[in-house]
């Protein structure tokens, strides 16, 4: 059984459908990447998956004993939260989730668990300093290390990286396949670049008048696939899936090799 099927989903609001018949299945370990063009419903679906809006129709039905609450979520940032008038150690603590919240201290366990999180995105040293202060690269491994206290299988993240300069954007991109590869979280991620999805995913979900779930591979051969990334997102023609030399999966372009 997949980690996460989803089944004839019907999404929308107030009875006015946005997306129908959507069927997918997202596995234990995949780099599962949304993609399709603005308003086609993306973020929808992930308000769906996390229990947030309840579907029209179809269902959604978890494996390996997956609860919603177990999936992390990184929301696209807001002017306001940039603001935030709090320490990085009480953002990323404030992940934890407290099954009977009782008394207002955070345990030894969920101290370690921040601990561990700001490890793992290299921001020990800025647990004291007041997260306004940070750069946007910085405010966003913060942010994803929360989501990693609230969960450690699934993280959702909803373009990530927007906002963030190229520089920050690649070193974000690296943070996130190395808690795929290496901490093997599950990532399911909305992109709008879709150069980057077709690098670092294994599989894309494309939504929008017709709807495609498969590997990329077979995405970029696929009538959605290619109108996409030739005409929308303005990928050269050509644009393929490769190997890169150590084994990992990768986008190439037929005139650089
Ligand atoms: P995407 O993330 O792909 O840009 P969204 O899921 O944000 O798309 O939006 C899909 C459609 O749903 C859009 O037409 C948007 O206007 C509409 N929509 C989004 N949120 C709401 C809401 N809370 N109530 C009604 N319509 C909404």
């Amino acid at each position: 059984m997949a980690l996460i099927t989803c089944d004839k989903l019907s999404l929308g609001y107030e009875g006015k459908a946005i997306l129908e018949d959507l069927s997918f299945s997202i596995e234990s370990g995949d780099y599962f990447c949304i993609v399709g063009e603005n308003g086609s419903g993306k973020t929808t679906l992930m308000r769906t998956l996390l229990g947030l809006i309840k579907p029209m129709g179809g269902c959604i039905t978890f494996g390996e004993g997956l609860k919603s609450s177990q999936i992390g979520y990184l929301p696209q940032q807001t002017t306001l939260q940039k603001e935030f008038p709090a320490s990085v150690r009480e953002i990323v603590l404030s992940g934890c989730r407290s099954e009977k919240r009782i008394h207002p201290f955070y345990s030894k366990e969920q101290k370690n668990t921040a601990q561990d999180a700001m490890d793992k995105m290299q921001i020990s040293h800025l647990a004291r300093k007041s997260y306004r202060e940070l750069s946007g690269g910085q405010q966003q491994r913060v942010l994803l290390a929360r989501a990693l206290c609230a969960a450690s299988k699934v993280l959702l993240l909803d373009e990530p990286v927007s906002g963030l300069d190229p520089k920050v954007t690649a070193e974000m991109y690296e943070v996130i396949e190395e808690l795929n590869q290496k901490e093997k979280i599950t990532i399911i991620m909305i992109s709008h670049d879709l150069g980057e999805a077709i690098h670092y995913a294994n599989r894309i979900l494309h939504i929008g008048n017709s709807i495609f779930c498969g590997n990329v591979e077979d995405y970029l051969q696929s009538k959605e696939g290619r109108y996409f990334a030739h005409h929308v997102c303005s990928l050269p023609e050509g644009t393929h899936f490769l190997r890169k030399p150590d084994g990992r999966k990768g986008a190439g372009h037929d005139g650089h090799h």
